[in-house]
């Protein structure tokens, strides 16, 4: 098997001295990966949540291609480009009425910083005090100081814990325990916080946990009535993930300022895009240059990645895309399901194309080898699994076949007879 060692790369989210290795990928298409000597991993997690509609979708790969005779990067101040303003206006078609403006960064996280620094603004350019930033408990917003403070605490953001801003924390929405998550948010938002910031419908990193649309909907109805702002980090949910193209549209929610990164391109090259209502625009807009809204990425809507969006879209309005995340909802449904009366498990779960068990182990501590021997596993079995804790999820690009599903929940199923019987 090819793997590399010995190389200056620092990996991310990588101990070295326990995980000295990694496979060398040569090429990929649709769901498979192939390594140099030949060796195929089917990438059951889209690279990281990216991967959409399957690596190297031609029409994507054909507009970059396109683009580079044309325009690599451009500054963005002063000057625009045609991927960028075409882009914008169909983002603002598609998205959730009411998010009228669109500001492009280059990852989930500093979308995520973008959506937090134009909620400052907004209440600083009214004049009003208000700075609090309200967020879920097991939150995940990205790893830059800022999505990190916003995010839950845990092991991985212990060593810088000391810089994160403080943030009111509210409890998950857990099944039969809504109504605490509820009065929490309230007496947050009574207290004049600035914003709220949520995953809609799926906490990904902190678990895959799933809360219902009718209480995203209520969040977001009790941010309204104080005035709070209230953001939707749509970075991973985004783009067919949970089953619709957003997931606020399952609550009918939109939200007052938005993130999106992951499938944005279809996961090919980074782009993200924070979009907001009218308001928040207009707030930063007066004569004054002190109120502009200070933020900039060098890469700020690179026309190459704005030209792999637009092809991204493409591929949504004219192919088969929809029916073919509606057949994923279903493979997967049919998949989990033989998971449902397994004491070894529990929480047999799904939202959309996104499917997740929790093995009944002793320790659900995200640092201990056991995880590094659950990955070993399925990377030995030509999967590429990548479980957070005792938690085993897939989230397959579109394209993935029956055949490609079964191969991974027979290992799954394997995995259960190994791991948890043993202890
Ligand atoms: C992955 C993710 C991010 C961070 O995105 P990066 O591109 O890795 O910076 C932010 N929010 C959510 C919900 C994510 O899943």
């Amino acid at each position: 098997m090819t793997a590399v060692a010995n190389s200056p790369v620092w990996r991310p989210f990588t101990q070295h001295a326990l995980q000295p290795c990694a496979y060398k990928i040569a090429r990929a298409e649709g769901a498979w990966l192939e390594a140099e000597d030949g060796t195929r991993f089917l990438d059951a997690i889209s690279s990281w949540w990216v991967i959409t509609h399957g690596h190297c979708r031609p029409e994507i790969m054909q507009a970059i291609r396109d683009q580079t005779g044309k325009l690599d990067q451009l500054i963005f101040a002063g000057f625009t480009h045609e991927p960028a303003e075409a882009l914008a206006r169909r983002l603002v078609e598609l998205t959730p009425p009411g998010l009228d403006y669109v500001f492009y960064s280059d990852s989930g996280s500093t979308s995520v910083e973008v959506a937090i620094k134009m909620a400052l603004g907004y209440w600083r350019n009214r004049g009003e005090g208000r700075t609090r930033i309200i967020a879920l408990e097991h939150a995940y917003h990205g790893d830059t100081i800022g999505a990190m403070s916003a995010g839950a605490r845990s092991a991985f953001n212990a060593p810088y814990e000391p810089v994160l801003f403080d943030v009111a924390r509210i409890p998950f929405p857990a099944p039969g325990e809504e109504q605490r998550t509820l009065d929490a948010l309230e007496r947050f938002c009574r207290a004049e916080a600035a914003a709220c910031i949520v995953e809609p419908l799926i906490c990904g990193a902190g678990g895959m946990l799933i809360y219902s649309p009718q209480i995203l909907a209520e969040m977001k109805s009790i941010c309204a009535r104080y005035g709070v702002l209230f953001i939707a980090d749509e970075v991973m949910t985004g783009f067919g993930r949970t089953g619709t193209l957003f997931a606020c549209e399952q609550a009918g929610v939109v939200p007052d300022i938005a993130c999106y990164s992951k499938g944005l391109t279809g996961g090919a090259v980074p782009l993200a895009a924070t979009l907001c209502r009218s308001e928040i625009f207009e707030a930063h807009y007066a004569p004054d240059r002190a109120r502009a809204f200070f933020h900039s990425s060098s890469f700020t809507a690179n026309p190459i990645a704005c030209a792999a969006a637009l092809a991204n879209l493409d591929v949504w309005e004219n192919t088969d895309a929809r029916a073919r995340v509606a057949r994923l909802c279903e493979m997967q449904a049919a998949r989990i399901a033989r998971f449902a009366n397994d004491a070894r498990v529990s929480s047999a779960r799904r939202l959309g194309t996104i499917a997740a068990l929790d093995l009944n182990i002793d320790s659900k501590d995200y640092l201990s080898t056991f995880a590094l021997d659950l990955i070993r596993f399925f990377n030995a079995r030509g999967l590429v699994l990548r479980p957070l804790g005792a938690t085993v999820y897939v989230l397959p690009p579109y394209c993935v076949t029956a055949d490609d599903l079964d191969m991974a929940y027979d290992a799954i199923a394997e995995a259960v007879d190994v791991f948890v019987t043993k202890r």
